[in-house]
């Protein structure tokens, strides 16, 4: 087993090796899962806010009950990633 502990830097989700997206020449690429990047290209265009209440699904579970919490802590994560972050 390869020891990866990448997240999604735009979706902040856990990628194994099989989860990551593809570069416009066909490579790998090492910040963005499938879900968000394919062939050099965002899958999705929108707003981290857009973003966060399209996702908020996958996040409610074991740490966050309610689409409050869940909401909640996204709005914590999303602005440390890449994608979102302000330089
Ligand atoms: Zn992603």
């Amino acid at each position: 087993m390869e020891e990866m502990n990448n997240i999604c830097q735009s979706c902040a989700m856990m990628m194994k090796e099989t989860d990551h997206g593809t570069n416009a020449d066909g490579s790998a690429c090492e910040d963005y899962c499938k879900y968000c990047f394919a062939d050099g290209e965002f899958k999705k265009q929108s707003t981290m806010e857009e973003w966060i209440e399209d996702d908020i699904r996958f996040w409610i579970g074991e740490d966050c009950k309610t689409p409050e919490e869940a909401r909640e802590k996204m709005r914590k994560v999303f602005p440390t990633l890449k994608r979102w972050r302000k330089e």
